[in-house]
């Protein structure tokens, strides 16, 4: 294909690579996205997913909200696919400088990336509200219903809900790793939810590369499209 052998060439010819994705870049880990058609928002719950994750959901039902998010939003068995281990391993080449993700899985660093900027933060901090006691994953998923600190206060896993605003050093490191990229590649986003989406707009180079396995609203900015599934495009270019 064409376009692979394009988008090879600007990676061997690039020492400042910048990445961002979203829930795509983990559906072949097995962790369903939220807009395709088998993804989390085409399936039945008594709430729409968008209410339950929710920062005001959250407060009024804790309950319910535990109760969707330990089903539907952890999968502590998934490991990194093919996609997360090339990004890895182009940092490792000293070629790519960042990993932004929406994604709050925490498979870029189990893949082995080091400078991962998580938009959204992850599932695999959670803090108790009432004296900020840390606990990891484990110990969210160990606790019946609603997971609450030894201290009484209730622990809310350190990821960003709807209504919640993104980390600010996060969001400006991440508009300058872009700002001075050469090559962006923007891969498994719908590139729909704000303010992450609108980080596109920061890069000011030639070279922005969109993966994704259907079209997505930003194809016509872009100057290069790989139409395909990630992990499948990343295998075909990256030696692993
Ligand atoms: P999205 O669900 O809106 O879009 C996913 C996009 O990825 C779609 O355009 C789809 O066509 C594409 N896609 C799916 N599988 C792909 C594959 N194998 N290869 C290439 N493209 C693929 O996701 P989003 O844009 O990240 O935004 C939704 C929000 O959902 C984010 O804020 C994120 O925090 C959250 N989320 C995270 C996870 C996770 O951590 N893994 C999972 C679901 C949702």
């Amino acid at each position: 294909m064409r376009e692979l052998e394009q988008l090879k060439t600007w990676i061997d010819e690039s020492s400042n690579i910048v990445f961002f994705g979203g829930a795509g870049v983990s559906t072949e880990s097995g962790i369903p996205d939220f807009r395709s058609v088998d993804g989390l928002y085409n399936q039945q719950y008594d709430y729409p997913p968008e209410t339950i994750i929710s920062h005001s959901f959250y407060r009024r039902n804790p309950e319910e909200f535990y109760r969707f998010y330990k089903n539907k939003m952890l999968f502590p068995e998934a490991k990194p696919n093919a996609a997360h281990l090339a990004l890895a391993k182009l940092e490792q080449q000293g070629k790519l400088k960042a990993v932004i993700t929406q994604n709050i899985d925490g498979l870029h660093q189990a893949a082995g990336s080091k400078e991962v900027l998580e938009l959204h933060g992850s599932v695999h901090r959670n803090y108790c509200t009432r004296c900020g006691k840390f606990y990891n994953l484990a110990d969210i998923m160990g606790m019946d219903g609603v997971p609450r600190c030894e201290c009484g206060g209730i622990i809310k896993p350190d990821v960003v809900l709807y209504e919640e605003g993104l980390d600010q050093g996060t969001l400006q490191k991440s508009v300058s790793y872009i700002r001075h990229a050469d090559v962006l590649i923007i891969g498994g986003t719908s590139l729909t939810v704000y303010p992450a989406a609108g980080l596109i707009d920061y890069y000011q180079g030639s070279r922005l590369v969109l993966i994704n396995k259907s079209v997505t609203a930003m194809d016509s900015r872009a100057d290069l499209v790989v139409s395909g599934k990630i992990g499948e495009v990343f295998s075909q270019i990256v030696e692993l």
